[in-house]
């Protein structure tokens, strides 16, 4: 009977699949697509809501490792390089080993802390922890801008200014509207200036 259990813990030992609630853990293959010497994985916000990481960081990672500026367009990554799918799947899987897979029970269930200038892989489901090592990441480039002067836009006042001004959102990017007053009110909207992260526009009838 003991050799039977031995046995047992071997092979449950050897299971090759990483379970998380009894689910599997499958981070995504990567949907690439290229365009003249960029490459653009469609589906990279998919990729870094499984692993559970900030999809600057991942980016960061894949742009160092592969060589090549990286940016963000939500909910794709865009590489500014002609780059095979497979180098960057293996890049997402050698990103999951060292920063999302705990080394003690291997399950992903874990999260990033810093700790002084260290930063701790801690995993929640066994409590391990082990010191990762960030590279010096290069800061990626700031996203462009998701709108263009002189288009028109339908925006969603989420918050209303101090001035009176409706403030709205698109792909994270801050747009300030003259005449958009109340908040949750969808209007069209002109963009009249960009500036930094911000924009400025003036509601549309
Ligand atoms: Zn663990």
């Amino acid at each position: 009977m003991d050799g039977y259990s031995a046995l047992l813990e071997r092979a449950r030992a050897q299971l090759p699949e990483v379970r998380t609630g009894g689910e599997r853990f499958q981070v995504p293959e990567p949907v690439v697509a290229t365009d003249g010497k960029t490459t653009v994985i469609r589906n990279f916000q998919d990729i870094t809501t499984v692993l559970r990481r900030e999809p600057e960081q991942v980016i960061g990672y894949l742009a160092k490792e592969l060589g090549c500026p990286g940016v963000l367009d939500l909910p794709r990554g865009v590489l500014k390089s002609r780059i095979a799918k497979d180098a960057i799947a293996q890049r997402i899987r050698e990103y999951t080993e060292k920063y999302v897979i705990c080394s003690e029970c291997k399950r992903p269930d874990t999260h990033l802390t810093k700790e002084g200038r260290l930063t701790i892989l801690v995993c929640e489901a066994c409590g391990a922890q082990r010191p990762v090592t960030m590279r010096r990441v290069v800061t990626p480039e700031k996203p462009k801008a998701p709108v263009v002067v002189g288009e028109v836009y339908r925006l969603t006042i989420e918050d209303v200014g101090r001035r009176g001004d409706g403030v709205a959102k698109k792909e994270g990017f801050v747009i300030f509207v003259t005449g958009a007053n109340q908040r949750g009110m969808s209007i069209n909207a002109k963009i009249t200036k960009v500036l930094g992260n911000n924009a400025y526009a003036i509601v549309q009838p």
